[in-house]
């Protein structure tokens, strides 16, 4: 038995990171999952692998998600959960940041996330589950970051509202809120065919070994199993919660 047997979950950002691992979870937990991206070619090549559906879906746009939702529908005759997972991170000092990038940010994460709230949750079955991707900094401050900071942030509200509107249908909607994840998000060095993964890792891990009380940086594998735990039965009695997965890096600081 799978924990998410015979459930329909749409995941967006799935071709790659803490998607992709999300997607490959789900699948083995005995989902049809739905791999939503704006990366056709790895999104096919990995729904392709996983027998599963892949569609064409730029988070930001609505009309996308209209498409997304008939094409999981036409499919699989039912929606049970969503995991809202894409997003982008642009590094600028607050004073710094134009606009145009300030606002990038804001269609991805935030307009994004509402979005998939707004098209997918009418469609869920009573009962269903919505993960929403904010992050460490939804719940904290990290310099440099401001625009997905204030994404993040947000998200957490908006996940907070989800499920005070949701619950009436049992839809319960909770957050997951990662530290630093090795991911190209984290290290872009994995977007290089060359690149030696498992160095690149190394490399990570010795950065946040002072940062991070568990000495390494996550995996999106770890990531993954958490938003398992919030799309079923096991977290029954949970809505509208941020879940931290960081290492303890939000646990405060050690100072000797
Ligand atoms: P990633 O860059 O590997 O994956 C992000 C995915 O989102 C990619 O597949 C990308 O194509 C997709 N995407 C980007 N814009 C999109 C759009 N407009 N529509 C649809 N898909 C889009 O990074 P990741 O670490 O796997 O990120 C997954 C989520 O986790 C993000 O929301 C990110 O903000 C969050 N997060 C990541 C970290 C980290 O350290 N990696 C930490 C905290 C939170």
């Amino acid at each position: 038995m799978g924990k998410l047997d015979g459930r329909v979950v749409i995941v967006t950002g799935a071709a790659r990171g803490q998607g992709e691992q999300e997607a490959r979870l789900f699948t083995e937990e005995g989902a049809r999952v739905v791999v939503a991206d704006v990366l056709d070619e790895q999104g096919r090549t990995l729904a392709a692998e996983l027998r599963a559906l892949y569609v064409h879906l730029d988070v930001g746009e609505e009309a996308d998600w209209t498409d997304a939702v008939a094409a999981a529908k036409r499919a699989y005759g039912r929606i049970d959960g969503l995991v809202n997972n894409a997003g982008i991170l642009r590094f600028n000092a607050l004073v710094n940041t134009p606009l145009d990038e300030f606002m990038q940010v804001v269609r991805v994460n935030q307009v994004g996330c509402f979005l998939g709230v707004k098209a997918v949750a009418p469609e869920l079955t009573d009962g269903g589950t919505i993960v929403n991707t904010a992050s460490y900094t939804g719940l904290t401050g990290m310099a440099a970051v401001g625009a997905y900071a204030a994404t993040k942030h947000a998200v957490v509200g908006l996940t907070r509202v989800a499920a005070l509107e949701l619950a009436p249908r049992g839809i319960r909607v909770n957050a997951v809120c990662p530290g630093a994840i090795d991911t190209a998000m984290s290290n872009p060095a994995r977007l290089d065919p060359d690149a030696d993964t498992e160095e690149t890792s190394r490399a990570l891990d010795a950065l946040y070994r002072k940062l991070v009380p568990l000495g390494r940086v996550g995996r999106p594998e770890e990531v993954a199993r958490l938003a398992l735990f919030l799309s079923c039965e096991d977290s029954s009695y949970i809505t509208g919660q941020p879940f931290v997965i960081d290492g303890g890096w939000l646990a405060g600081v050690t100072v000797i």
